[in-house]
């Protein structure tokens, strides 16, 4: 039975098919500053390392059904899934089993969409919903992709990261084109980032180039609109060492930069979705008086072909 009062509900893929990048210290941490902020976050753990789930201490529980359940039977609801973590964080755990449901899933109609059907029993339960995808293009991203509404993709500032930022693209055009025609890049996080080398800034003046030339272009790519979101988040070592202790940065060490990077970022990121509410009428304060269907943007059309960043470039004449 829809709750008529429900709050619409952010739905956000953190992507990139290269590991250690950030991804999981992202979601977890980002997760944690915006659930500080007074809004609900369920985190999905979509990676079979199962790394955001041990990074928030919740460790497997073997009679306790995970997202593998919820992908493999329909039939699971989702709050047997979800775990509370602390105040105004939730959990759906993953674990190694995951790495199964690509090859499990592969034959199943709708093998693309069980992530998105499973989180519809979502809707109004949370603010804001993070998925972390494993280091890879395969089902499992793609289940993410179908489920999400926007893509942050956690990167470090490399040159040789840009290549794949361009991989990651074509993937999101295709995703946005066969199944998911609202989907939209809405930035890159930049993490253990050093703000102070002359490499660093040339790639991210690369990548808002490259952003810039997408605002202009027919017809427009799911990443119109997108940018490098600031701040960055800067190489912290008190933020590698909280995943060994089960705990976000905020309960291990609340006053490193680490984690203040990472509220910052949270308040960047809210304040603009509490902003693009306001403009389509939704009122922000009061969770009671939101309709359950808030308008959202028209969508785009999906994109055909996606040329490489550097050839893009080359086309711009940069
Ligand atoms: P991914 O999920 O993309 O594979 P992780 O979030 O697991 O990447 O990060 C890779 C490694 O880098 C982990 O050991 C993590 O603790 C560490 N790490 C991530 N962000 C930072 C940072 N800002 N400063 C220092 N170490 C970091
Ligand atoms: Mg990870």
């Amino acid at each position: 039975m829809p709750d008529p009062a429900a709050k619409p509900v952010r739905t956000i893929a953190l992507m990139n098919q290269k590991g250690g990048v950030g991804k999981t210290t992202t979601t977890v941490n980002l997760g944690a500053a915006i659930a500080r902020l007074g809004r609900r976050v369920l985190i999905v753990d979509l990676d079979p390392q199962a790394h955001a789930t041990l990074h928030l201490g919740a460790s497997a529980a073997p009679d306790r059904p995970t997202v593998y359940d919820l992908l493999l039977d329909p039939t699971v609801p989702l709050s047997d899934v979800v775990r509370p973590v602390n105040g105004g964080l939730w959990l759906v755990p993953a674990e190694t089993d995951l790495a199964a449901a690509e090859t499990e899933l592969a034959d199943a109609s709708d093998r693309r969409a069980r992530l998105r059907s499973a989180l519809e029993a979502a809707q109004g339960d949370y603010d804001y919903i993070l998925i972390d995808c494993p280091p890879s293009l395969g089902l499992l991203t793609i289940n993410g992709l179908s489920a999400a509404r926007e893509v942050f993709i956690p990167m470090q500032a490399h040159f040789l990261a840009l290549q794949g930022v361009s991989k990651l693209l074509e993937t999101v055009g295709l995703v946005a084109g066969a199944a998911n025609p609202r989907l939209r890049v809405t930035g890159v996080i930049l993490c253990m980032h050093d703000a102070n080398t002359m490499h660093s800034r040339e790639v991210v003046d690369d990548l808002e180039a490259f952003f810039d030339a997408a605002r202009t272009q027919e017809p427009p790519p799911p990443w119109k609109g997108a940018r490098v979101y600031r701040p960055a988040i800067r190489r912290n070592i008190k933020l590698a060492e909280c995943p060994s202790f089960g705990q976000t940065i905020f309960d291990y060490a609340p006053g490193c930069p680490g984690a203040a990077d990472y509220l910052e970022l949270a308040e960047h990121i809210v304040a603009e979705w509490d902003e693009m509410l306001g403009r389509l009428g939704v009122s922000v304060p009061e969770a009671g008086s939101r309709p359950r269907e808030a308008p959202l943007p028209a969508p785009l059309p999906p994109i055909v072909t996606v040329a490489p960043i550097d050839s893009r470039r080359a086309e711009a004449g940069a």
